[in-house]
This record gives C-alpha cells, structure tokens and sequence, in this order.
C-alpha cells in the first residue's frame, strides 16, 4: 500500500497534467490574404428580414485560429466584415455555464431558464418563440443548422419541451411551426421505429406527415438545386451532418433558405446554426473547429451578399456559449500557431457578436442573452416579447 499510494498519486497528476496542456499545432496561411471589404454602417432604415446566425460553442479564439488557418494574421474572414460588435454575456438561469437549450432558449423566447430546456421557462410554462411570433405575424420563417434540426439550438425555435433529449417529441413538435424551410441533418428522429437509423420509438413517419402539409422533401445536395416548392424540408443525414465532405454545405443550404424565404413580400425570419464549431470544442480538435469555422464563414458570405443587396435585412451574428476554454499560444514560426485547451466542456466567458444592416448599430456594447433576442422581436415589429403561456 505504501508504494502503490504514491504511484497512484503520480499516475493522476500526470493525467490531470496531460488534461491541462491539451495542445495542437495548426498551421497558418502566410501565402495568400484574403481581406474582404469591411461592410458599411447603415443608416436606420426599415427591417423587413432578420437573419440570426448561431455559431454553436463559438468565442474569439475559435474565429481568430479560423481567421489566422483561412486567410492569414492580415486577412478578414467574411464575419469579420460587419460593422458592429458586441458582446454576449451566455450565463443560464441556474448555471453560470449554459448548455446549447437555455442558451437558444435566451434567443429564441428572451428569457433565461434552466440548462436542458426547450422554449420553456424553470416551471415548465412555454415561452413562444421568436419564429412563431414572426409565423403567427405573417412573415415566413426557415430554419438551418449541420446538426440534426431537433437538437438543442434550431428546437429552441420551434419547440417546447422540458429536456433536449425529447428529440422524438420535438420533430413532431415542428409539424405545428408552419415554418416554409427546414434544412439539416437529424432524419432518426423523423423516421418511425422499426426504419434502419430511427431513434424514434412509436409508428409515426414525421416526414410524411409534413408531406401531407404541403412540404416538399429532400435528402440530397443535387435535390437541393431543383426543388419546386416553397415548403421545403430537407434532411441530408441520418444524424448530425457529416465535418468532412459535407454536402451539401451550409452556406448551400442557406442560400437555398433565402431564395425561398425571400418570395415573401412580407418578409422572413430565418435561423441558421453553424452547430458544429461546438463539436470540434468538446473534442478538443482544432481541425474539426476550423472546418467548421471556414463551413460558417462561408455561410456568412451568402448571407450578407444577400443583406447587401436587399438593403432591408438585419443580420446578426452570435454564439450560444464558447466550447473548450479554447485559447492561442506562443509558436516558434509564424507559420504556425498552437492551440490549447482548457476544458472538454463549455466556459462562461462571454461570446462576441457581429451586425450589419438596418439599426444594426443598437447591437454594439455589452449584453445579456436575453436581450439580443428581445431586440430582435422588438425590430420585427413585435411588440409583446416575451409572451409566456400561462
Ligand atoms: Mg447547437
Ligand atoms: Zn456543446
């Protein structure tokens, strides 16, 4: 005993050693910079569209190790080109580190409530959502992510349910959305028990029965280019959508959200989650989080070309929280750059967010969660927010 003990004792410090110096090497692009043109303030003129975009688990390091990988320490990613920056305090209403449901609940219904929960507050009452507010208001709603679309982020938008894990329950939830596009992965819960892949446990076929709503369905990228309809569901994975090869991409998909959404004189709401970022966090892999970063940024530009050109969309770009404590240290080259991280979880440090396009201004400065998404009903013209169902 007296000589296992202190072996012990070295084993877990070693452990905990190796845990606290988690650290990869990427390289940096000294080649070719890439610097778009920053985008122009705009004066405050009228907001037709909103267009909200969730970098899952993204903070600054995510973007600067994404920005210093694509297009070098002078470059911009695209997101780096909007005019204002604020920044985003994540806390949750019982945790100083949110989870992705209370932080897109935040959002979604500006309310703070406990990690776990969909569109509801602590006690169980349902909060409505800013895209079934803008829905019951006229304007078409879509929504996009490259996770599975009834995980934590996109069904704090369209669901209500007392824990994220009622994945089964939130498909069917997004039948009484009325939402014109969903695009994602996720296809197990949507298929009835039985089908290869479901991860449902009772008979229903979701997907049929948004075809009986009207909407047209596909699975595939090239189905991407020619759908007809102007309801659309599209789910291009059986779970969450491939990092590598992934097609189609998300900046494919919100392109394709847009086109559709756009038809509508009355204007959209639209959700697009970049959902990986967080994934490439919790596995402390910084190749997956700078995949993940160019396949957002590259969203990022179909979005404020589009803003650009239509001249009345608000588009703000977020976080739910930051995933990995991830942080960049001292190389050797500058053509390198290490990556440390300091946890396998989420952190509470606040997350930075951009915006562009009309009153995009009144996102500058400090924020709680909460507010951003109270703001954003406020410039869709919603004037009760939050609405909780007694
Ligand atoms: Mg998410
Ligand atoms: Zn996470």
């Amino acid at each position: 005993m007296n000589k296992v003990l202190p072996l012990l004792i070295i084993a877990a410090l070693i452990i905990v050693n190796c845990k606290a110096q988690e650290s990869e090497t990427i390289s940096v692009n000294t080649k070719s910079t890439v610097k778009p043109e920053k985008l122009p303030l705009v004066n405050n003129g009228k907001i037709k569209n909103v267009i909200l975009m969730i970098g899952d688990g993204t903070g600054l390091a995510q973007l600067s190790s994404g920005q210093l990988n694509v297009v070098g320490k002078e470059g911009l990613l695209h997101l780096q080109t909007l005019p204002v920056t604020g920044l985003v305090k994540t806390y949750s209403a019982d945790n100083l580190i949110t989870d992705s449901a209370s932080g897109a609940t935040a959002y979604s219904c500006g309310v703070k409530t406990d990690n776990g929960m969909i569109g509801q507050l602590p006690d169980g009452k349902a909060c409505k959502t800013l895209l079934e507010l803008a829905e019951a208001k006229g304007l078409s709603t879509g929504l996009v992510s490259t996770s599975g679309v009834t995980h934590a982020t996109p069904a704090s938008f369209g669901a209500h349910v007392p824990s994220r894990s009622m994945q089964a329950e939130i498909a069917a939830q997004f039948l009484n959305t009325g939402s014109e596009v969903i695009l994602g992965g996720g296809q197990e819960y949507f298929i009835p028990h039985g089908q290869q892949g479901s991860r449902r446990t009772d008979d229903r076929n979701i997907i049929s029965e948004f075809e009986a709503l009207g909407y047209e369905y596909i699975s595939t990228a090239e189905q991407l280019g020619s759908v007809s309809s102007d309801k659309l569901l599209g789910l291009f994975s059986i779970s969450g959508m491939p990092s590598e090869g992934r097609s189609p991409t998300l900046a494919q998909m919100s392109k394709k959200a847009i086109d559709i959404l756009s038809k509508d004189q009355d204007g959209f709401f639209l959700m697009i989650e970049a959902s990986q970022i967080d994934w490439g966090g919790h596995d402390n892999d910084a190749q997956y989080v700078l995949r993940e970063v160019k396949d957002y940024d590259d969203a990022v530009k179909e979005v404020i070309d589009f803003a650009v050109e239509d001249g009345e969309t608000l588009v703000v770009l977020t976080a739910d929280h930051e995933t990995g404590g991830m942080t960049m240290q001292y190389s050797e080259s500058d053509e390198e750059l290490t990556i440390v991280w300091t946890t396998g979880s989420h952190t509470g440090i606040p997350i930075p967010m951009m915006a562009y396009g009309p009153h995009a201004i009144e996102f500058s400065g400090w924020w709680e969660n909460t507010e951003v998404g109270i703001k954003i009903a406020r410039l869709l013209g919603l004037k009760d927010f939050p609405v909780i169902i007694e």
